[in-house]
């Protein structure tokens, strides 16, 4: 299966991904990820990616394309697919991921489009934490972890992410609606996109997955 996982920030693509990749053993690309790897390590591309993700502004395109177009060139197993999460997210970007992946095993053949209101975005995105270490995903108010502050995995102090605060929360939000809404449009002109409702608790959702998924 070769997927895209879309929905706002705080929809759930990151938690939901982490699963899917497990059930599905598919290569996870998360572009959000790389951004922040590379910012934490101060690699040149994260200096230069370092002020549009702070201020929750979309990276420019042609940096964005790059990362993506080196990363399936160097991807090893594309025989088990992927599951690419958080691109693409502008119709340019779109078009040049077609031209990337034409005559390739690596085309797109499964949308995944987590909606939710977006009220219940802000408390998600404000009360949300992340283990530095392995990467689980906590919230404070919905899915705490056991003892507050640290991984239930391995006992590391949470981090909350540089950009989500209130204000870069809504230039998120702006540049969703703005650039990547249309995007779904795309891939739903070409009768790739399933939608799931992606409001209420994690195992609710996560059966609605596999169901619309066929998995
Ligand atoms: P979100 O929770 O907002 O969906 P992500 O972790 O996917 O967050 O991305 C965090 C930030 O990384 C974005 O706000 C943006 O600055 C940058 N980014 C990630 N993917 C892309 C992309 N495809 N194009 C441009 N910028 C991107």
């Amino acid at each position: 299966m070769n997927m895209l996982i879309m929905g706002a920030p705080g929809a759930g693509k990151g938690t939901f991904s982490r699963l899917l990749r497990e059930e599905l053993n598919l290569n996870h690309i998360s572009t959000g990820d790389i951004f922040r790897e590379n910012i934490s390590k101060g690699t040149p591309l994260g200096l230069e990616a370092k002020s549009y993700t702070e201020q929750g502004k979309l990276v420019p395109d042609s940096v964005t394309n790059k990362m993506v177009k080196d990363y399936l060139e160097n991807l090893t197993d594309k025989k088990n697919g992927y599951l690419l999460d958080g691109y693409p997210r502008t119709i340019d970007q779109a078009k040049a991921f077609e031209e990337m992946t034409k005559g390739t095993d690596l085309a797109v053949d499964t949308v995944l489009v987590m909606d939710v209101p977006f009220e219940e975005l802000t408390r998600r995105i404000t009360g949300r934490r992340s283990c530095p270490k392995c990467g689980e995903i906590y919230n404070i108010y919905s899915n705490p972890p056991k003892v507050e502050g640290v991984c239930d995995h391995d006992g590391t102090a949470l981090t909350q992410r540089k950009d989500d605060n209130e204000e870069s929360l809504k230039t998120r939000l702006d540049e969703y609606s703005k650039n990547t809404e249309p995007v779904i449009g795309y891939y739903y002109e070409k009768g790739l996109v399933s939608h799931v409702d992606a409001l209420g608790d994690k195992d609710e959702i996560w059966t609605r997955i596999k169901k619309v998924l066929n998995i």
